[in-house]
C-alpha cells in the first residue's frame, strides 16, 4: 500500500515521520518543499502536486490549517480529486469544519473514494511521540484498513460515527480546552496581582478542582516566557470560530465560547497571531503590570 501525506507543518511533519519510521513507503507534498526536506532525506518521495500524490497512492492523509486550504488542495486544478481512483481512501487529520469534510466525502463517494475525518489532540509533543488521541469519523471498514497507520501516530483511537463526527468531537474538545487556556491566564494574573507566588498557585491548583491540561503546560511556556508554538493563536482562533459556527448550525448557545473568541481576537490584535496559545496571557499582563514568570 502506497501512502501519501499532504501538509508537512508543525503537526504533519512529526506525524508523517512516525509513518515513515514505522516502515511504510511514503510520498509527501506541501506548498513549501523545504518543509519536507527532513523527510525526503530519510527516504520519503516528493510529489509536486496533490494530484500526483493521489495518482500514486491508495491512502492519502492531510494536515492543513483551514477548511479553505483543504478545499483548495482537494478541488484545485492539480488537486487530490484530479488524481483519485476508485477504491482510494482519503483521511483528513486537520481540524476542519464538519460541513466541509462531509461535502468532500459526498463528492469523493461518487467516484468510489472513501473519506474519513481523523482530527487529533495532543499537540506537537504527542505527534513526535506517537501518542496522539485520534477521533475517527466515517466508514468502519475503511477505518479498519488504515488502523495500523493510525497506530503509528496515536495511542488512543476513537471511532465516533459518521464522517464529520471526528471534527465535531475535536471542536468540542478545543472549545473546552481553549476556555481553560483563557481562564487559567486570567486566574494566574489575578493571583499574582493579589500577592501569590506563581509556583505556589500552580501547585495548589494542580492539587485542586481548577487543574487543567493548559495550566499544566506553564512550567515549559508561561513561567519561562516561552510563547513559541506549538499550537498557534491563529489556529486556535480558527477552531473557536468553527465551534461557534457549529453552535449556530445546531442552535446551541455558546456564551463562554464567544468570550474565548474575543480573548483570542484581543491577543491577535496585540500582535501575537503566530505565538503559541499560552500567549493569551500577554495582553492581560500588559494591562495589569503583572508578569507570571519564574526565575530560571
Ligand atoms: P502549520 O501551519 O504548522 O502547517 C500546515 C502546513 O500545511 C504548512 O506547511 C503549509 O505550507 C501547508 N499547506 C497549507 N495549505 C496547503 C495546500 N493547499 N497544499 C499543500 N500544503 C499546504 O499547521 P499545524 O500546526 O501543523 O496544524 C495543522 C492542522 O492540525 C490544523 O488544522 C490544526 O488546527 C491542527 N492541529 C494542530 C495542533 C498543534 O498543536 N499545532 C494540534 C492539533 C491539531
Amino acid at each position: 500500500m502506497n501512502i501519501g501525506f499532504i501538509g508537512i507543518g508543525q503537526m504533519g511533519r512529526p506525524m508523517s515521520n512516525r509513518i515513515l519510521e514505522a516502515g511504510y513507503g511514503l510520498a509527501v507534498h506541501d506548498l513549501k518543499k523545504e518543509a519536507a526536506m527532513p523527510l525526503l532525506k530519510k527516504g520519503a518521495k516528493w510529489g509536486d502536486t496533490p494530484r500526483e500524490i493521489a495518482a500514486s497512492c491508495q491512502v492519502v492523509f492531510s494536515s492543513l490549517p483551514t477548511p479553505q486550504n483543504i478545499e483548495e488542495m482537494v478541488y484545485g486544478d492539480n488537486g487530490l480529486r484530479a488524481g483519485w481512483k476508485s477504491g482510494d481512501i482519503y483521511v483528513d487529520m486537520s481540524t476542519n469544519a464538519p460541513s466541509t469534510i462531509r461535502k468532500i466525502a459526498a463528492d469523493a463517494g461518487a467516484m468510489g473514494v472513501t473519506v474519513l475525518d481523523a482530527p487529533v489532540s495532543g499537540g506537537t509533543k504527542g505527534a513526535e511521540k506517537g501518542t496522539l488521541t485520534i477521533m475517527v469519523g466515517g466508514d468502519p471498514a475503511a477505518a479498519k484498513k488504515i488502523e495500523g497507520i493510525l497506530r503509528a501516530m496515536g495511542q488512543k483511537i476513537f471511532p465516533v460515527g459518521d464522517v464529520g463526527c471526528g471534527n465535531v468531537a475535536k471542536l468540542v474538545n478545543n472549545m473546552i480546552s481553549l476556555a481553560c487556556n483563557s481562564i487559567s491566564a486570567e486566574g494566574f494574573v489575578l493571583g499574582v496581582k493579589g500577592g501569590l507566588h506563581p509556583q505556589v498557585l500552580w501547585e495548589i491548583i494542580s492539587a485542586s478542582t481548577g487543574n487543567n491540561w493548559c495550566m499544566q503546560q506553564y512550567p515549559n511556556t508561561t513561567f519561562k516566557g516561552n510563547f513559541e508554538p506549538g499550537f498557534r493563536v491563529g489556529l486556535a482562533y480558527k477552531d473557536i470560530g468553527l465551534a461557534l459556527d457549529l453552535g449556530k448550525e445546531y442552535a446551541v448557545p455558546l456564551p463562554v465560547g464567544l468570550a474565548v473568541q474575543k480573548d483570542l481576537q484581543d491577543t491577535i490584535a496585540a500582535g501575537f497571531i503566530d505565538k503559541g496559545v499560552d500567549a493569551v496571557i500577554l495582553p492581560l499582563e500588559k494591562i495589569t503590570g503583572v508578569t507570571v514568570r519564574l526565575p530560571e
